[in-house]
């Protein structure tokens, strides 16, 4: 025979944003919310924040603000995009990243070929 005896749960609610204070909620009965997160766990070596966790919410309107402020080029990466093509990203960003690190040592060669 199972035993049954009532048990009040709490259950996340809503995301509030935590730069304008708005709710992140879109879907009342559904209880759904769009955000985005922002979160650093600082460990041994990080300077002066040793063992601190810090989560932070932003709205979709914050978030973009955000992303100009920082000026972040946002990769929209789905949830069913397959590993191969994250790594053919990582591929052509490395590629990018090396092709554009060649190009500024030349000019620092030939900048001191004519010192
Ligand atoms: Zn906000």
């Amino acid at each position: 025979m199972f035993k049954y005896k009532k048990k009040t749960v709490e259950v996340l609610d809503e995301v509030v944003c935590d730069v304008c204070g708005c709710s992140t909620k879109i879907d009342e009965k559904a209880g759904v919310c769009e955000y985005a997160e922002l979160r650093a766990d600082w460990g041994y070596y990080s300077d002066g924040l040793d063992g601190e966790s810090h989560r932070i919410h932003f709205c979709q309107k914050c978030y973009e603000k955000m992303l100009k402020l920082l000026k972040i080029a946002v990769v929209n990466i789905r949830i069913s995009d397959s590993f191969e093509e994250l790594t053919r990203f990582l591929k052509k960003e490395k590629n990018k990243i090396v092709s554009d690190a060649q190009q500024v040592l030349q000019k620092g060669k030939r900048k001191n070929a004519k010192n």
